[in-house]
């Protein structure tokens, strides 16, 4: 019962964390004891965060795929398997951000969007998710967003996508849940990120999101690291396909 929230012996994939949230996420897992390995488009940048990791006594390794390119992620999740052993964790982390009105949206954007956000989730989980089922253990947590809920200007397709992502974590939490797999999201709300960035130098914006949020703040990345490790960890094994607002209370408020 001491044990609840320890990952020693556990293993977990974390796609896009080279930087930003997953990176964050990476060492907060490291430091509940869990081996990393670290998902980047190209490996020299995979290698050199997980480099780092190691520089501070965690166990990590790097491995290079799209999430969007399914023959890459099979490969990965594979060789991830055979060389290093089983993916006990995997967080769906990688997603990417594109602003236009919504009648000047370019098609090409659209498509950019969902198939990182949405159809990368769907690809890399069904990968680990296999081996997952075989071995009847496992956790999936999908990073979500405010957007799972609420629209905003200029974002549609980010939050069709995030919309989408709570969806497939409560459609593969219904398949998996009887193999023992939990499938469970983080949506955060405003942290600041480079993916925020334009946000945070808005001064109109802050000002806007001090008053809508309970809190009356942006959040900091590595408070989401509470979330992360309780839905890694064995305190969650009965908690499936919830979708923890990690938010200072904004989905609270009108
Ligand atoms: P960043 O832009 O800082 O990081 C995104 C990461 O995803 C990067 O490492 C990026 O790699 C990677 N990535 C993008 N496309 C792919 C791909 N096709 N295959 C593999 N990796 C890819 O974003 P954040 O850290 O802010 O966001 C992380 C997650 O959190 C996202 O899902 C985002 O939607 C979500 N989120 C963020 C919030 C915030 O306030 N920041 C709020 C709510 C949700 P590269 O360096 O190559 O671009």
């Amino acid at each position: 019962m001491n044990n609840l929230f320890d990952l020693s012996g556990k293993r977990a994939l974390i796609t896009g964390s080279a930087r930003g949230i997953g990176n964050l996420l990476a060492s907060g897992l490291a430091a509940h004891g869990a081996e990393i390995v670290i998902n980047d488009r190209r490996q020299e940048r995979a290698d050199a965060a997980a480099a780092a990791l190691v520089a501070q006594g965690y166990r990590a390794s790097g491995a290079a795929f799209d999430v969007t390119q399914s023959v890459q992620v099979a490969q990965a999740v594979a060789q991830i398997e055979e060389t290093l052993g089983p993916i006990d964790i995997l967080i769906n982390n990688a997603g990417i951000q594109r602003r236009h009105p919504f009648t000047e949206f370019p098609e090409e954007e659209w498509d950019e969007v969902i198939n990182v956000n949405q159809k990368g989730v769907f690809i890399t989980s069904q990968q680990v998710a296999k081996y997952m089922m075989n071995r009847r253990r496992g956790k999936i947590i999908n990073i979500g967003s405010m957007q799972s809920e609420l629209g905003r200007k200029t974002i549609t397709p980010y939050a069709a996508s995030k919309g989408a992502v709570k969806m497939l974590t409560r459609g593969m939490c219904v398949e998996l849940a009887e193999y023992n797999i939990q499938v469970n999201g983080i949506a955060p709300g405003y942290f600041a990120t480079e993916m925020t960035e334009p946000l945070v130098k808005d001064e109109a914006f802050s000002s806007w999101l001090y008053q809508r949020t309970p809190a009356a703040r942006w959040g900091r990345p590595e408070e989401l690291i509470g979330a992360a490790v309780f839905l890694a960890s064995s305190a969650s094994d009965f908690v499936n396909g919830h979708l923890l607002f990690v938010d200072g209370g904004m989905l609270a408020a009108v």
